[in-house]
């Protein structure tokens, strides 16, 4: 197979990053028979440098024409750098709204998952933690409360603020849908989380995923309270596979479940639209405490490169690969240094980039 992959690096520790996830890739190119052509791309802070802007309509357009979008992380030190001196339409972040924007991305796709070997990192009680767990959240992006129209002014006399919770139909049909596509290629359960003895959106949230549920006989879905829901995550994260929910509880509730795992460094995530289309990045920043040495993490940036492989080219055994190689590192004793610990084997950036694909037979 033949798949066009729009790269964007970014920036501080973002070319160190995708350089190694380009590199895993190539070797499943190579083991698999595949041909990944990659469009290199400027978003953020470099761009900024090079065009004045942070997003050009050549980069939006270039990533429309590829099949999926691989990208680091943008941004510099917040205190330091000159482009936050910019007026907030022309910060690097602004080129990230702008993509997703573009691109329709809605889907926000974040896995969670406790290895065994990296327990010691989990701020969980050992009782739960050795359970380990291997979940994912899926957020809507683009409704709900954050997008909902807002409004501050005086009510006979009082300032008051109103912000509004709004969802149509076929904004929660197409994220229900694609947490039951998602779920088929897990462990087919979908826990589907809203405030539905409060809301009205939430009521309807939930009539509609009960009827895309019914096009998904295998799926087991269940319904929780988004309270509970974040009780259960340091309860018992094991007994979720995909839980789906809508912006703000899902804003919440991914920060939570990132770190139950407790390594940055090592959490993918995707932003997909209604199509197979995704853009896939690392959850963590440009890091530009670490940026240049070459000590960066790169299996998070690994990782989304192989949720790029399974969601957007059906490529299961592929993504498989790149999956069991990175356990196998970790089994193997082979660390960066954000997760080193005594008697591991140290490696830097590239070295784990290599060391991932030398993995993949
Ligand atoms: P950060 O995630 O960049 O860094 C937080 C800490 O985690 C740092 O100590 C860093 O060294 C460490 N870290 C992060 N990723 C790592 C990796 N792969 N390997 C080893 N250590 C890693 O967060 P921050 O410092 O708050 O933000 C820095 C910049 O990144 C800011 O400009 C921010 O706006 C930007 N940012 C971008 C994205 C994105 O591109 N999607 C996301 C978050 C933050």
């Amino acid at each position: 197979m033949t798949k066009n992959i729009a790269v964007i690096k970014g920036d501080g520790i973002g070319p160190e990053i995708v350089t190694e996830a380009m590199k895993v890739l190539d070797k499943v190119a190579q083991v698999y028979g595949h041909t990944f052509n990659y469009t290199q791309l400027l978003m953020g802070g470099c761009s900024i440098d090079a065009n004045g802007v942070p997003l050009t309509d050549e980069t939006i357009e270039a990533c429309k024409a590829s099949d999926a979008v691989l990208m680091g992380s943008i941004g510099g030190d917040t205190n330091t750098s000159p482009w936050y001196k910019l007026p907030a339409n022309l910060r690097p972040e602004a080129g990230l709204l702008g993509i997703r924007k573009a691109l329709g991305l809605f889907a926000n796709l974040r896995p969670c998952l406790l290895y065994p070997e990296l327990a010691g990192a989990c701020p969980l009680k050992e009782s739960i933690s050795a359970k380990g767990f291997d979940m994912l959240i899926m957020r809507e992006l683009t409704g709900g409360l954050y997008f909902g129209e807002k409004k501050t002014e005086e009510v006979d006399g009082v300032m008051t603020a109103t912000d509004t919770l709004v969802y149509s139909e076929n904004e929660i049909r197409r994220i229900a849908i694609k947490a039951f596509e998602v779920a088929m290629k897990r462990n087919k359960k979908v826990t589907s989380v809203d405030k539905a003895n409060v809301l009205d959106s939430s009521r309807l949230w939930r009539k509609v995923v009960n009827e895309v549920a019914k096009d998904y006989p295998e799926v087991t879905v269940e319904h929780m309270l988004v309270d509970n829901s974040a009780m259960q995550l340091v309860k018992d994260p094991s007994q979720f596979d995909v839980m789906v929910t809508e912006n703000m509880f899902g804003d919440i509730l991914s920060d939570e479940a990132s770190m139950i795992t407790g390594s940055i460094g090592m959490l993918p995530s995707a932003s997909m639209n209604e199509t197979k289309f995704g853009l896939y990045e690392p959850s963590g920043g440009s890091a530009p405490d670490i940026a240049g040495q070459n000590k960066a993490n790169p299996i998070a940036t690994i990782l989304s490169a192989s949720m790029m492989l399974r969601y957007s080219f059906d490529m299961q055994a592929e993504a498989d690969a790149v999956d069991n190689a990175v356990k196998q590192i970790l089994k193997d004793g082979y660390r960066t240094g954000d997760i080193m610990s005594e008697g591991k084997t140290l490696l830097s950036c590239s070295e784990m980039g290599d060391k991932i694909a030398e993995y993949i037979k």
